[in-house]
C-alpha cells in the first residue's frame, strides 16, 4: 500500500484549509518560476517519462498528447480542463476541486506551457455549485498573488485561466461535446477527425485534459518523473484516486498505487463489502459505463488498464461500485440503462434509439414479461449501438448490458421462466 507521505493529495479529505496559503504550506506554487522557465520540452519530457495517462477514462498518454500540439501556430493554442465529472459513481475530481483546488490551477499554468498555451479554460459542471465558488475563489487568490495572469509566478510566461459552469448535461464531459458547450453551443460530439489538437475550441489548436490528470503534474515536476513512474505496474505507473462505493462498509475516495488488487482496495480502505468477501455478488470497476466482474474475478484482479482489459471490463475513472449480494442485479442495470438513454444527445440514430431500446427490453425481461427470444434480441442491439456512434456514450450504454448478459444471463433466463411457468 502506498506511503502516506508519497500521497500526492494531502488535504483529499479537506482535513485543513484549501487556501493558498496552507496549499503554499503544502508544497503547492514551490518553485514554479523555475519550472516554468525550464519550458515547454522539459515538462513534456518529464510527464512523459512519468509514465502519466489521462485520468479521465481513455487512458491515453499525457506527455504523448501534449506532444500532438502544433509547435508553430498561426492560432492561439488552449488548455481546457475536463471538471464535468458526471459518471455514475464517480466523485473524484469533486474532492480534487473542493479541497486541492491549488494543484488544479497550478497544474494549468504547467500544461499551458507544455502545449504553447497562455490561456486554459476549466469546465465545471453545473451541479458542483458550491465546488464552482471554491475553485474561482482559489483562482482569484493565484491572481492576487501574481501566480496567474502576465508574467505568470514571475516566470515571464502569461497565462489567464477561466472558469466556465455548464448546465449539467453527461455528454458535456466528452471533450468535444465540452467544446461546443464552452463556445456556447449545444453540447453535441463533434465527428472526429478533426481532433481538437488540430481543430478544438474556437478551431484553435486544444488539448482537454482531467482534472485529476493535470492537478498530478505540478508534484511530477517536484519530485520527477521517474519518482511518479515508479509506483504502479509497467504501463500503469503512478498513483490514482479511487472511488469506492456502494455495499462496502466505509465508502470513500483513496489515493493509491495504479494497479493495486482490487481486492485489497475493498478490504483495507472502504472496510469490506458488507457481509464479508463471500457475500460479494459483483463489482462495476470504473465508473457505470464499464461492464462488471464477478467476485470470483474481482478476487484475483489489478486495478490498472491492462489488468482489467484482459478480463473484458475497463479501468475508466478507476470507480468501483460494489454490490453485494443483496442486490437485483438486473434492476441495477436496468437503472443505468435508463440513465444512458437520458442522457443520449440523440444526434446519431444507434445511440438515440438504441440506448431507448435497451432500457425497454431489459426492463421488460427484469419485470418478467420477457420471452428468452428476447434476451438475445438484447443481446443483439447492443452490438448494433457499440462502435456505431459518433462518441463513446453509444459504448458506455452497451457496455454495462453486455456485462450482465456475460456474467448473469442465467439470472435472465430464470425471471423469464418464472413468469412462463
Ligand atoms: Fe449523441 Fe449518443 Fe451519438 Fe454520442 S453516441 S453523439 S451521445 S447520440
Amino acid at each position: 500500500m502506498l506511503d502516506n507521505k508519497d500521497r500526492i493529495f494531502q488535504n483529499l479529505y479537506g482535513q485543513n484549509s484549501w487556501s493558498l496559503g496552507a496549499a503554499k504550506k503544502r508544497g503547492d506554487w514551490k518553485n514554479t518560476k523555475d519550472f516554468v522557465k525550464k519550458g515547454r520540452e522539459w515538462i513534456v519530457n518529464e510527464v512523459l517519462l512519468s509514465g502519466l495517462r489521462g485520468r479521465g477514462g481513455a487512458g491515453f498518454s499525457t506527455g504523448r498528447k501534449w506532444s500532438f500540439m502544433p509547435k508553430e501556430a498561426p492560432l492561439p493554442s488552449y488548455i481546457v480542463i475536463n471538471a464535468d465529472e458526471s459518471e455514475p459513481g464517480t466523485c473524484k475530481d469533486r474532492d480534487i476541486i473542493r479541497h486541492e483546488p491549488h494543484k488544479i490551477i497550478e497544474g494549468a499554468l504547467y500544461a499551458g506551457v507544455a502545449i504553447g498555451a497562455h490561456a486554459g479554460y476549466i469546465y465545471i459542471r453545473g451541479e458542483f455549485f458550491r465546488e464552482a465558488e471554491t475553485l474561482q475563489a482559489a483562482i482569484d487568490e493565484a491572481y492576487k498573488d501574481g501566480l496567474l495572469g502576465k508574467n505568470a509566478a514571475g516566470s515571464g510566461y502569461d497565462f489567464d485561466l477561466y472558469l466556465h459552469r455548464g448546465a449539467g448535461a453527461y455528454i458535456c464531459g466528452e471533450e468535444s461535446a465540452l467544446l461546443q458547450s464552452l463556445e456556447g453551443k449545444k453540447g453535441m460530439p463533434r465527428l472526429k477527425p478533426p481532433f481538437p489538437a488540430n481543430c478544438g475550441l474556437y478551431g484553435c489548436p486544444t488539448t482537454v485534459n482531467n482534472v485529476e490528470t493535470i492537478a498530478v503534474v505540478p508534484t511530477i515536476l517536484r519530485r520527477g518523473g521517474t519518482w511518479f513512474g515508479g509506483f504502479g505496474r509497467p504501463d500503469n505507473t503512478g498513483t490514482k484516486v479511487f472511488c469506492i462505493s456502494g455495499h462496502v462498509n466505509t465508502p470513500c475516495n483513496v489515493e493509491e498505487e495504479m494497479g493495486i488488487p482490487m481486492k485489497t482496495l475493498i478490504e483495507k480502505h472502504a472496510g469490506g463489502v458488507r457481509g464479508g468477501w463471500d457475500n460479494l455478488l459483483a463489482v462495476i470497476p470504473g465508473g457505470s459505463s464499464t461492464p462488471m466482474v464477478t467476485q470470483e474475478i474481482a478476487s484475483d484482479l489489478h486495478m490498472d488498464f491492462e489488468s482489467l482489459s484482459r478480463v473484458g471490463t475497463g479501468l475508466g475513472t478507476a470507480s468501483l461500485i460494489v454490490m453485494d449480494k443483496s442486490t437485483d442485479i438486473v434492476e441495477a442495470i436496468v437503472r443505468l440503462s435508463h440513465f444512458y438513454m437520458h442522457e443520449s444527445c440523440g444526434q446519431c440514430t444507434p445511440c438515440r434509439e438504441g440506448t431507448g431500446w435497451v432500457w425497454r427490453l431489459l426492463k421488460k425481461i427484469g419485470d418478467g414479461e420477457g420471452d428468452l427470444a428476447d434476451i438475445d434480441k438484447l443481446e443483439e442491439l447492443t452490438y448494433q449501438i457499440e462502435g456505431h456512434t459518433i462518441c463513446a456514450l453509444g459504448d458506455a450504454a452497451a457496455w454495462p448490458v453486455q456485462g450482465l448478459l456475460k456474467h448473469f444471463r442465467p439470472e435472465l433466463e430464470r425471471r423469464v421462466r418464472l413468469v412462463a411457468a
